[in-house]
């Protein structure tokens, strides 16, 4: 399967700013697609982007700010207006349960499909689901409210074939499954060959984390260590930090922190607080810590693959329409 693609659909922080809206991201894993929070405006810049819902199954909400739920029953009635019947997975805090039903309820439209909610535990890191592409874990973190990180990893892939050595010890093709799965290989002679001489390791499956919001957490780094690409929410600078754990939310150079000692491939910074036009301060204050960082520009499309990535893959940045005067 090719590297899962990252879509950064919102990076700013509690309120929108001219071209910036609250989280929210698409994973695309093979076909599937997994929206991870759910901020006001985001189908706006599904439109934008050219993403289609189809295939869209799941929507993890880390937590219930607004800034990362409020597009949530937007999205869910399109999806019910444009005739949609496969099942919607939910994975976020309990109450998000009875607020989605309350809204559908009163709105006196139920939906032609099943919503299947997954409630996420703030106090231990949890498997939530697995399926036959990918596994996705939450795990707590620190913030106002109930709140959770993700993790999303590629379902484990299979060894591959040592044809050399397949033909040298001559095995079936009927047994090339068995080797597959890591059994050893007894020929008619009686005598046994490793799995390990017949067959490779598989590459490593590749894996994001998503971290927002929390104060900075020392804790995090055990949960998303080695992951291939680290999402971490950098709401200030430094110079902000009292107000960043007041608020128990992160700096630039925090992320950096839980990113270089988690070791993972790449670092991408978002959720800017709304006073900040130019990120640039952001992502060097980070990049001083941890060189692999980038910034979550809405529009961008990073690629989770292994290595010390330079620069992700980028899709056009979302260009805004110049304002017409009608005077
Ligand atoms: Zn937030
Ligand atoms: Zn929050």
């Amino acid at each position: 399967m090719s590297a899962p693609e990252l879509y950064i659909l919102g990076s700013s922080s509690a309120t929108p700013t001219r071209d910036r809206n609250p989280s929210a991201q698409i994973l695309k894993f093979g076909h599937d697609k997994i929206m991870i929070d759910c901020g006001e405006g985001t189908q706006m810049r599904l439109i934008q982007l050219g993403i289609r819902h189809t295939g869209l199954d799941y929507i993890c909400i880390s937590h219930l700010h607004g800034d990362h739920y409020f597009g949530l029953i937007g999205l869910i009635s399109s999806m019910n207006l444009m005739g949609r019947k496969n099942a919607l997975h939910i994975i976020g805090p309990p109450q998000l349960k009875q607020i989605i039903n309350l809204q559908l309820l009163e709105g006196g439209k139920q939906p032609e499909f099943d919503i299947i909610f997954h409630p996420t535990n703030p106090n231990k890191a949890e498997v939530i689901l697995k399926t036959n592409h990918f596994e996705l874990s939450t795990f707590p973190l620190k913030h106002q409210i109930h709140c959770t990180g993700f993790i999303l990893k590629e379902a484990p892939k299979e060894r591959s074939l040592n044809i050399e050595n397949i033909e040298k010890y001559q095995v079936p093709i009927s047994f090339f499954k068995n080797i597959k799965a890591g059994e050893d290989f007894q020929n008619e002679q009686g005598e046994i060959i490793a799995y390990q001489l017949l067959s490779y390791d598989p590459k490593p499956s590749r894996s994001y984390a998503y971290c927002s919001d929390t104060i900075f957490d020392l804790e995090i780094v055990e949960h998303v260590k080695n992951c291939t690409v680290l999402y971490h929410e950098a709401t200030y600078l430094e110079a902000l930090q009292d107000k960043a754990a007041e608020r128990f939310h992160s700096t630039a150079e925090q992320a950096g922190i839980i990113a270089q000692n988690a070791g993972v491939d790449h670092l991408i910074i978002g959720h800017f607080s709304s006073r900040y036009d130019n990120l640039d301060p952001l992502l060097q204050e980070a990049k001083l810590v941890f060189s692999q960082t980038s910034l979550a520009i809405e529009g961008l499309k990073f690629s989770i693959e292994p290595g010390a990535a330079s620069e992700p893959a980028i899709k056009t940045p979302i260009e805004f329409s110049q304002v017409v005067n009608l005077n």
